[in-house]
């Protein structure tokens, strides 16, 4: 059914629903479905009287704490438009994004503010003490040591006009009035960017009709939920739109407790399932591996967790068996992005589900697959192409890039994906590889991740990322890897391994060995920074 509310009346609801149900913990200091609607509300106060009114964007540049989820919904409640970046954004990084969509106002994270004052238009900064939000002294739990030095470092140089204090500005703002006119359901909720890994961020509009209905698509999605008896860590991050909607508005949907932790560390993780056991975790395959080893070394158990959704990346089949085996719970995995609010396609949560494949499209979801060079022919059944989908979660375009929409939105309300997949007989999706990446060489078609499963099946590879570099007339496979440093290897005797599976032109020309790989924020390898590294001879 069309959902006729906004994001904020799924809260309200949640609120109304189960009142005194814990909605927030963050290291053991817990907020009520009560308290976080009357924060909320005073919140949207404090920021009206900021000067945010409807269509504003503010940008939000927090780690995961309450006060996300607070500022979050008060700016949805004023009507006002959630950008959300980086908290580890460097200061250029930042500039680029404040400057493309303008927002006026910002909260954030104190130790970044300086980078955020005065750049693009931002004119006032609210900075939030994540301390504050602490019952004793857990400062060890915000451990992070890189924006700190970013941030000292650029705050010589950044203009630092006095950060307003959130907790101040709230605590002392009164409740917004009920009958302050409230978003409608077509109304842009959040200017969400890109993951970046093929290129600059690009800014997705999303509008609350988009992102409800891919909280309801995943309601129904996976069946066995219970209103207002889950507990979901969000270990992703909330400014990525995986995190943002999985752990957030999909997580309010249900009246989830949600368990926020600002970074991702195992040991933190494992602590706090004593406390609070979790029964859903949406997170990305490195985060099952990782937890499921380090929870079977320290005998924690996890078999509280009945299901887990991996996404964002390729799911290895080891993992999904390493996880089940530890959890005794399903690890299913799903395909989205952020231009469809983001979730398009998943295993259904259930035995049937059909590891090594993305499963099929979501409930009110169309998918087909067609010629890249000509998107208005279909592929033959089997046959790889271009997936495109459509459904009430794609959204209407990119923050002013005209160009870039018109080359996605097609007809029909159609969205071109940029990802090369096959079907099966049954309807289930594997994704190939992305058409941005593929190696062309001596007139043939290279999928990189193909080249990359071949060098990893080899027992000393750790990771492996091909790219395509220019030769006289075209490109030449070439791949980065990483490998134990225990083993003693030439790139010539992994080349002469990787033949076994890959054919002659597919092998690559050069290997180097490299001691590590760039990871996007979300933990994609980055294959154009590998490229320029290469290229730069690094
Ligand atoms: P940018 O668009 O800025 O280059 P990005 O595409 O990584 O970055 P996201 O929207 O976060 O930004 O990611 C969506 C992409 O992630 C998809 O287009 C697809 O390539 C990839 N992806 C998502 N889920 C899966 C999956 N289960 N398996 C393989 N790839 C996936
Ligand atoms: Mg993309």
């Amino acid at each position: 059914a069309e959902p006729d509310g906004s994001l904020v009346d799924l809260l309200d609801e949640a609120a109304g629903r189960f009142g005194p149900r814990v909605a927030l913990d963050f290291y053991g200091a817990t907020t009520t479905f009560t308290e976080l609607a009357d924060q909320v509300a005073r919140a949207a106060e404090a920021l009206r009287r900021l000067g945010v009114g409807p269509g504003d964007r503010v940008a939000l540049v927090l780690p995961n704490c309450p006060q996300h989820v607070v500022a979050f919904y008060a700016v949805l409640r004023l009507g006002a438009v959630v950008v959300e970046h980086n908290p580890l954004y460097t200061a250029d990084e930042l500039d680029r994004q404040l400057t493309d969509h303008g927002a006026v106002v910002a909260i954030a994270w104190d130790k970044v503010a300086p980078l955020v004052a005065g750049r693009g238009a931002v004119r006032t900064v609210v900075a939030v003490d994540l301390t504050a939000a602490l019952p004793r002294l857990k400062r060890w739990a915000l451990r992070m040591p890189l924006p700190k030095v970013r941030a000292a470092r650029s705050a010589m140089t950044a203009p630092a006009p006095g950060a307003l204090p959130w907790s101040e500005l709230v605590a002392a703002a009164g409740p917004l009035p009920a009958g302050h006119p409230a978003p409608a359901v077509g109304d842009v909720a959040l200017l969400q960017y890109t993951g970046g890994t093929t290129g600059e961020p690009k800014g997705a509009v999303l509008t609350h009709r988009n992102l409800r209905a891919n909280a309801a698509q995943g309601r129904a999605w996976v069946p066995g939920l219970r209103d207002g008896a889950e507990t979901v860590y969000a270990v992703l991050p909330l400014f990525h739109a995986y995190g943002l909607t999985l752990c957030l508005t999909f997580a309010v949907s249900i009246g989830a407790t949600l368990v926020l932790f600002p970074r991702f560390d195992a040991d933190q993780v494992l602590d706090a399932v004593r406390r609070r056991p979790p029964t859903f975790l949406p997170a990305v395959p490195p985060v099952y591996a990782k937890l499921a080893t380090v929870a079977r070394e320290r005998g924690v158990d996890l078999t509280s967790i009945r299901y887990a959704i991996s996404g964002a990346m390729s799911l290895p089949p080891a993992t999904v068996e390493l996880w089940e085996q530890v959890t005794g719970g399903l690890l299913v995995e799903g395909y989205g992005m952020t231009e469809t609010s983001p979730i398009t396609v998943g295993n259904p949560v259930a035995p049937t589900r059909r590891p090594g494949t993305v499963g099929v499209p979501f409930p009110s979801t169309d998918a087909r697959i067609v010629d890249p060079e000509d998107p208005t022919r279909d592929r033959a059944p089997g046959e790889a192409g271009e997936l495109l989908v459509r459904g009430p979660q794609v959204f209407s375009g990119y923050w002013h890039r005209p160009e870039e929409t018109a080359k996605v939105l097609l007809p029909g309300g159609w969205m071109r994906t940029g990802d090369i997949v096959t079907m099966d007989a049954d309807g289930f999706i594997t994704v190939v590889d992305r058409i941005k990446e593929l190696i062309i060489t001596g007139g043939f078609n290279v999928y990189p991740s193909e080249v990359e499963e071949a060098l990893r099946r080899i027992p000393y590879v750790r990771e492996a990322a091909a790219v395509g570099l220019p030769t006289g007339d075209g490109e030449e496979v070439v791949a980065a890897v990483v490998i134990d440093p225990a083993v003693a290897v030439t790139p010539e005797a992994i080349r002469t391994s990787c033949r076994t599976h890959l054919a002659g032109y597919k092998v690559p020309r050069r290997i180097v060995i490299v001691d590590e790989l760039p990871y996007s924020q979300i933990g994609k390898i980055l294959r154009r920074e590998v490229r320029e590294r290469l290229l730069a001879g690094r």
